[in-house]
C-alpha cells in the first residue's frame, strides 16, 4: 500500500488497523470470509475506472471491449458453476440482487411470502424497515418451535392461504439443509414465482454439499462474499424465460454503471470455486461446524435445531442465563468475532436477543481442521460458562491466530 500510505496516511493507518484486527481475532461471523490475494488484486485494479452501463456487447459507453470480456467470463463461469441458463453478475450486493428480482417480477403492493426475519430470514426478504417490507405485502413462514426446522407443512398451508405472487426460499441464520425441491413443488402448484436466496450457502451449493436450487427455482440470488469466498457483491441466476426481465431490472431498473473491478474479482472467485481444492475446503467447513457442534452439545450448550448440517451454528443461550448481547460482548472482548442473533420465538428484543450465530467459513480458509474448530468451541464454552477469565481466553485466541496467520 505504498501509494496509499503517502497520499492518505489516515486511511492507510486505518487499513493497517483493520488488517491487524482481522489477524488478531478468530473470525466466527457466519457471513464473513477471507478472500484470496488474486480476488483482492482484481478488485484493486484499473477496471474501477471504466463505465460500462449495459451488458457485454451492448453498452452505452465506448471502450468497453475489454471489460466486455471480463464480464462475459464472469457470466460464463457463474452459469457453469451452478448449471444455470442465464446469469447477471452486476448487482452491487445481495440486497440489490433481491431488489432487482422484486422490481422485475412484481408490482408495488404484490404479495411476497418469505422466511420470518426472527426465525432465520433476511432483512431484504420483507422486513418492515426494508424497502421489501415497505413496497410489498409481506407474509411469512418459519420454523417449528420444537424442532427449530422449517415446518414444510405450515409452509405449504401458507402458500395455499396467502396466494403470494413470489415465494422466497433461503435464509441468513438457518443451520440446516433446505429442501428446495419440496418447496418448489408447492410453489409451482400455486402458480407463484419461486426465488431462492442462496447467499449463505453458495459455496456449499457450488461444491455439491447442499442441494442446488437452480433446477427448481425461477430465480436464484446470492452474495458472492460468504461461503463462495469472493468479493463483496451480489449476483443472479435465472431461467431463459426471465432473462430479459431480470437484466432490465438490474440495469436500468435499479443500478447505473456496473463495478467491473468487482465483477473481475467475482470471475476470479468463480474460477477458484470450480477448482478441486474448493470442494475440499467446503467439506472442511461442514466438518469443522460438526466438530464445534460436538463440543457444544457434550457440554450442555443448546443449539437451535439441535445442531448443524452446514457452515453455521445458532447457540441458544437461555440455559446459560446470558443474552446474545452480553455473550457477543464477552466473546468479542476476548478476540472471538461473533454476532448476536435472534433465536426462533425469541423472548428478547432484536437488540438484545437470546442467541449467538457462528460460522466456520473464515477459520476454514485459514486452514483450521476439526481439532482447531473444537479448540475454538472450547474457548467459547469456557468463557460463556465463566470458567476462564477474559485474559485466559485471549491467550488461547492468540495461540490460534499464531497457528493460522492471515495475509502474512
Ligand atoms: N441475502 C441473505 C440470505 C443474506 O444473508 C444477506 C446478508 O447477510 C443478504 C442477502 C444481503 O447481502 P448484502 O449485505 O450484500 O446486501
Amino acid at each position: 500500500y505504498k501509494h496509499l500510505e503517502k497520499t492518505d496516511p489516515e486511511i492507510y493507518s486505518l487499513v493497517q488497523k483493520e488488517t491487524e484486527r482481522q489477524q488478531s481475532h478468530i473470525e466466527l461471523i457466519a457471513s464473513e470470509n477471507f478472500v484470496s490475494y488474486a480476488v483482492m488484486e482484481a478488485m484493486g485494479s484499473p477496471l474501477t475506472n471504466k463505465y460500462a452501463e449495459g451488458l457485454p456487447g451492448a453498452r452505452y459507453y465506448g471502450g468497453c471491449q475489454v471489460v466486455d470480456e471480463v464480464e462475459q467470463l464472469a457470466i460464463d463461469r457463474f452459469k457453469a458453476l451452478y448449471g444455470a441458463d442465464h446469469a447477471n453478475v452486476q448487482p452491487h450486493s445481495g440486497a440489490n440482487a433481491n431488489m432487482a428480482v422484486y422490481l422485475g417480477l412484481l408490482k408495488p403492493g404484490d404479495r411476497i411470502l418469505g422466511m420470518n426475519l426472527s426465525q432465520g430470514g433476511h432483512l431484504s426478504h420483507g422486513s418492515p424497515v426494508n424497502i421489501s417490507g415497505k413496497y410489498f405485502d409481506i407474509v411469512d413462514y418459519g420454523v417449528d418451535e420444537k424442532t427449530g426446522r422449517i415446518d414444510y407443512d405450515a409452509f405449504e398451508a401458507a402458500v395455499k392461504e396467502y396466494k403470494p405472487k413470489l415465494v422466497i426460499g433461503g435464509a441468513s441464520a438457518y443451520p440446516r439443509k433446505i429442501d428446495f425441491k419440496r418447496m418448489a413443488e408447492v410453489v409451482k402448484a400455486s402458480g407463484a414465482y419461486f426465488m431462492v436466496d442462496m447467499a449463505h450457502i453458495a459455496g456449499l451449493v457450488a461444491t455439491g454439499y447442499h442441494e442446488n436450487p437452480v433446477p427448481y427455482a425461477d430465480v436464484v440470488t446470492t452474495t458472492t462474499h460468504k461461503t463462495l469466498r469472493g468479493p463483496r457483491g451480489g449476483a443472479i441466476l435465472c431461467t431463459e424465460e426471465l432473462h430479459k426481465t431480470i437484466d432490465k431490472a438490474v440495469f436500468p431498473g435499479l443500478q447505473g454503471g456496473p463495478l467491473e473491478h468487482v465483477i473481475a474479482a467475482k470471475a476470479v472467485a468463480f474460477h477458484e470455486a470450480a477448482q478441486p481444492d474448493f470442494k475440499v475446503y467446503c467439506k472442511q467447513i461442514i466438518d469443522n461446524a460438526k466438530a464445534m457442534e460436538k463440543v457444544f452439545l457434550e457440554q450442555g450448550v443448546d443449539l437451535v435445531s439441535g445442531g448443524t448440517d452446514n457452515h453455521l451454528l445458532l447457540l441458544d443461550l437461555r440455559s446459560l442465563k446470558l443474552t446474545g448481547k452480553e455473550a457477543e460482548k464477552m466473546l468479542n472482548d476476548s478476540g472471538l468475532a461473533t454476532n448476536k442473533n435472534m433465536i426462533p420465538y425469541d423472548p428478547e428484543s432484536p437488540m438484545v436477543t437470546s442467541g449467538i450465530r457462528i460460522g466456520t467459513p473464515a477459520m476454514t480458509t485459514l486452514g483450521a481442521k476439526e481439532e482447531d474448530a473444537a479448540y475454538v468451541a472450547q474457548i467459547m464454552v469456557d468463557l460463556l460458562k465463566k470458567e476462564i477469565t477474559e485474559d485466559q481466553a485471549k491467550d488461547r485466541v492468540r495461540i490460534f491466530c499464531e497457528k493460522f496467520p492471515l495475509y502474512k
